[in-house]
């Protein structure tokens, strides 16, 4: 089946490979998540995200509109339903971004998938990265690099691993494998 997951820890660049894998090839499909955090500047309500407020997600999970759902470092991240069923029975190449718990969620409903790791070439690359993107606090960059602990430690559980050194060929190396 078409679907892969793409997870890592947080400033290792997964917006950025998704963001080039829309520009270079838009015949992938990118899932949109729907997110309880606040936009950050540059992003775009349908876009990045659909950005709602805590009630909204918690009637979305109520209703079973999402196909894995999960918190992260203090906000609701859930990947709506319909589109994606839609566009994997349609033989789309479909792509999520999404952190570990939701891979797993997704691995015991969706075995067939796809798993891809994106890794941080260090490190201390990753934390350069976190906080060079200047826009989370101390504190909430704190809680993202304890998560990328546990993510990292992780990684043996996915199919494919991919090093971000370089965005176009990390990108170019990602679709590679979801059209093989
Ligand atoms: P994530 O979505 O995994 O949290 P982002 O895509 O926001 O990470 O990237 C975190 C920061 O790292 C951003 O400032 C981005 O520009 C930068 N970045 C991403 N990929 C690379 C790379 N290959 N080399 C250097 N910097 C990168
Ligand atoms: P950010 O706030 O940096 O955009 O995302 C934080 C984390 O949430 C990232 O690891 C990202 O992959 C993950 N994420 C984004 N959308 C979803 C989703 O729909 N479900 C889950 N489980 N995680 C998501």
């Amino acid at each position: 089946m078409g679907l892969t997951v793409l997870s890592g820890p947080s400033g290792v660049g997964k917006g950025t490979i998704v963001a080039a894998v829309r520009r270079l090839h838009p015949e992938v499909w990118v899932s949109v998540s729907v997110t309880t955090r606040a936009p950050r500047p540059g992003e775009t309500d349908g876009v990045e995200y659909h950005f709602v407020d805590a009630e909204e997600f918690a009637h979305m999970v109520k209703v079973g509109d999402f196909v894995e759902h999960a918190m992260f470092a203090g906000h609701a991240y859930g990947t709506p339903r319909g589109p994606l069923e839609e566009r994997v029975a349609a033989g789309a190449p479909c792509l999520l971004e999404i952190e570990l718990q939701g891979a797993r969620q997704v691995r015991s409903s969706m075995p067939q998938a796809r798993f891809v790791f994106l890794a941080p070439p260090t490190w201390d690359e990753l934390v350069r990265r976190l906080t060079g993107r200047g826009t989370e606090s101390d504190e909430v960059i704190r809680r993202r690099l304890d998560r990328a602990r546990i993510e990292l430690a992780a990684e043996t559980e996915f199919d494919e691993v991919i090093v971000n050194d370089d965005v176009t060929a990390a990108a170019a190396r990602l679709v590679r494998l979801m059209t093989a």
